[in-house]
């Protein structure tokens, strides 16, 4: 049995969920189906998550949204239309939208969430009345009849583990089970979000519940390339990954799969297989748990800026017992994660995403680590990107550092930091963020085409 997740570009319209239901004919073993909310048709146009969320903005500042309704519901109608589905569904789909953005909007989180939600769970019923249309028995199914439950964080939900031995039953289901993804609910019933791009979660969720032999999770490409190909054209395609390395790829910005959907599918041990929509007898990248010892070397450098970092130096730091926690408490407090903290003797310095650190926090957190920490010097350095230079391999292979600054510097890029150790498939550097994409060609050129 496999579950196949298609993303909002697979179900951008009528034609493209007409690929997707002849992908699951083609293959009786597809009997889980998670669907996005339709995605752009063009490069110009807006996903509908997209317009729904400046639904649930209008109706926030305004107290009503109805020509960003109209975009909504015109979209679906579109797909109806041209999938002959019955009317009564897109009567239903309209209601359904004036109802959520009607509802109470006193926790705005929860408010945006359900309205954001939308259009995973139209796109289900769109998919499966044209499937069942079409001659595949299919049935939409709510996610919390069938067991998703997730924890009390908007936007940002998690899965709870008690979620999994109710959705094993979507196991015995008859038919084609159409399920949206992107959204499940909480203890309480309210409808929560994953992050952004989170049905790769639902359908990494289910495919651990149902324990199936594979997870397919079909997009707009061929397969994950080992570098962007907006930066670097000919990248070379990846067949073989491991879960090790497309968790620290997806996490530095390969956008085709969700750092958080490895999870699942590394705890059930089950072989994710990312595929093309437009071109299903391509055969993708396999995401599997081993690659064959010895094998790889460097597959893949990802980048991604949108960071920033906090710069501390205090003399005898090094001998000064809790510092570090206590730094690290401010941060806790303020309500900011971290993604990293390369140190020194007499410095350290704690990486953030530049999002969450607003002007204001910055002034604020800054006062309190020279008060709290009375630190000699507290700076902070916008526009970081990371880049990561990632493979299985690499512990094997000596050099691999050398080869990778030498690049950087022979493209007059200025290494502001550097991470190599604490994961030993991977190198992070951190550079300015306007010399990314120099930086990314001058790795590519160093590993794959020197
Ligand atoms: N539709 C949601 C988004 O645009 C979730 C997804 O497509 O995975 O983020």
């Amino acid at each position: 049995m496999k579950v196949a997740k298609f993303g909002g570009t697979s179900l951008a319209d009528a034609g493209q969920i007409l690929k997707v239901l002849e992908i699951v004919r083609a293959d009786p073993d597809r009997r889980i189906v998670v669907v996005s909310a339709p995605g752009k048709r063009s490069k110009d146009d807006t996903k509908v998550t997209d317009l729904l969320i400046a639904c649930a903005k209008a109706a926030l500042a305004r107290g009503e949204a109805e020509a960003e309704l109209a975009l909504v519901v015109h979209r679906f109608a579109e797909i109806g239309r041209e999938l002959d589905l019955p009317a009564a569904l897109l009567t239903d789909i309209e209601q359904d939208l004036r109802g959520r953005l009607a509802a109470d909007r006193s926790h705005k989180g929860l408010f945006t969430d359900a309205v954001k939600a939308a259009g995973e769970d139209y796109s289900a019923r769109c998919v499966a009345a044209a499937f069942t249309r079409k001659g595949v028995p299919a049935t939409y199914t709510c996610p919390r009849e069938a067991g998703m439950v997730l924890s009390d964080e908007p936007g940002n939900a998690q899965v709870l583990p008690e979620s999994y031995d109710k959705l094993a039953a979507l196991r015995d289901r008859p038919g084609v089970t159409i399920f949206p993804g992107f959204f499940g609910y909480t203890k309480a019933g309210r409808i929560v979000t994953f992050p952004r791009g989170g049905s790769d979660i639902t359908g990494a969720i289910l495919a651990a519940a149902v324990k199936a032999d594979a997870y397919e999770n079909f997009t707009d490409v061929d397969s994950v390339y080992s570098a962007d190909p907006r930066i670097v054209p000919d990248a070379r395609p990846i067949e073989l990954l491991t879960y090790r390395e497309m968790r620290e790829l997806a996490y530095s910005g390969f956008g085709v799969f969700h750092d958080e959907a490895i999870l699942p599918a590394v705890h059930a041990n089950i072989p994710i297989n990312i595929r093309n929509t437009n071109r299903p007898s391509a055969p993708g990248t396999m995401v599997v748990p081993e690659r064959p010892a010895h094998t790889g070397g460097v597959v893949g450098i990802s980048s991604s800026d949108g960071f920033c970092t906090l710069f501390l130096s205090k003399y005898l730091m090094n001998r000064e017992i809790g510092f570090g926690r206590r730094l690290l408490q401010i941060l806790e407090e303020e309500g900011l994660s971290y993604e990293h903290a390369p140190s020194g003797i007499d410095n350290t310095s704690v990486i953030l995403r530049d999002h969450q650190f607003s002007p204001e926090k910055e002034r604020h957190v800054v006062g309190r680590i020279q008060k709290e920490l009375a630190a000699d010097d507290v700076e902070v350095e916008r526009g970081l990107a990371l880049l990561m230079v990632v493979g299985e391999g690499m512990r094997y292979t000596v050099g691999l550092a050398s080869r990778a600054t030498q690049a950087l510097a022979g493209a007059g890029v200025n290494i502001e930091m550097m991470n190599q150790g604490s994961s030993e498939i991977s190198m992070m550097f951190g550079v300015k963020a306007e010399d990314r994409k120099k930086a990314i060609k001058a790795l590519y050129h160093a590993f794959f085409a020197a």
